[in-house]
Formats: C-alpha cells, sequence, structure tokens
C-alpha cells in the first residue's frame, strides 16, 4: 500500500545533522506511527513520505523552512534575576514563560550576577535535519482515527 493522506504511517527513524551527529532515534523504543497529512510530522517528512510504501527505507534532507523554522533572535530575551526570587536557575534549565508571543517553553542559555538570557527557539530551529527513515507498515486510517486525528492502539481510542 502506498502512502497518502489519512493512512496510519508506522516509521523506524534516526534524525542527526548534517555533520552527521544523532539529534533522535526510534532505534530500541517502539516505532512511531502517525496519520500522513495530520501534519504530526514535520513538513518536509510527509512529502519525502507521499507514494512510498512499507518496506522502504531511504534518507531524505529537510531545510528549517520545512523543518522547525528558521531562528527568531527576538525570541531571546534577557530577564532580571529578581523575577526568580528564591528559585534556582541555570543554564541549560527549561520551563514554560509567558512572552511577548505568548506561552512557549523557553532554555536558559546564560545566566550573568543579576539576569539570565532565555531563548524561546525551538532547539532544532534553523538546521538542516538529515532523516533516515524504515517504513515498517502502511495501513488506511479508521473513520474514528480519521475523525479523532491520532492513531489508534488495538484497544481503540485509549483517551
Ligand atoms: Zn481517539
Amino acid at each position: 500500500m502506498q502512502i497518502a493522506d489519512n493512512h496510519v504511517v508506522t516509521i523506524h527513524y534516526t534524525v542527526k545533522t548534517t555533520d552527521g551527529d544523532e539529534i533522535d532515534s526510534s532505534s530500541g523504543q517502539d516505532a512511531l506511527s502517525f496519520i500522513q497529512g495530520s501534519h504530526y510530522m514535520i513538513a518536509g517528512l510527509e512529502e519525502a513520505l507521499y507514494d512510498k510504501k512499507s518496506g522502504d527505507e531511504f534518507t531524505v534532507t529537510i531545510t528549517p523552512d520545512k523543518a522547525y523554522g528558521d531562528r527568531n533572535d527576538n525570541l531571546v530575551q534577557e530577564v532580571p534575576l529578581s523575577m526568580f526570587e528564591g528559585m534556582e536557575v541555570d543554564v541549560g534549565m527549561s520551563f514554560r514563560a509567558t512572552t511577548d508571543h505568548g506561552e512557549q517553553s523557553v532554555i536558559i542559555i546564560d545566566k550573568s550576577d543579576d539576569a539570565i538570557t532565555v531563548d524561546g527557539n525551538h532547539p532544532l530551529a534553523g538546521q538542516t535535519l538529515v532523516f533516515d527513515v524504515n517504513i515498517e507498515d502502511v495501513r488506511g486510517a479508521t473513520d474514528d482515527e480519521i475523525s479523532h486525528g491520532h492513531v489508534h492502539g488495538k484497544g481503540g481510542c485509549s483517551h
């Protein structure tokens, strides 16, 4: 069966930077299942999956515009440490914050005596990603799956 919209696609994948550094992989975990066309996956990967079929293996290089977007320098902001009274804050911590761009996940990238610098960009923003993909299974989605917008396990909907 060839992949088209409203098919349930199950893949194993490894994603690397263009330098070959591994970012993430489903190896050793359950394969990932999703509904093609639901935008669960980044656009570049959905595009590459159309018309492929179960058993296919391929590598695709995806530029930021089809992945997590370009970095936005406006999402890097300095925040006075006094706002974190009594809290331990350090470089590398992430938390939800209300910013000029709404609620989003930010990570602390710098700390000085009286301020921290937070970055609200997606960690993979601005990165070109190289995906190695193994297609494990392709099947038509059920009507329930299509109307819910997610894949159901053997026991049906779990929520
Ligand atoms: Zn459901």
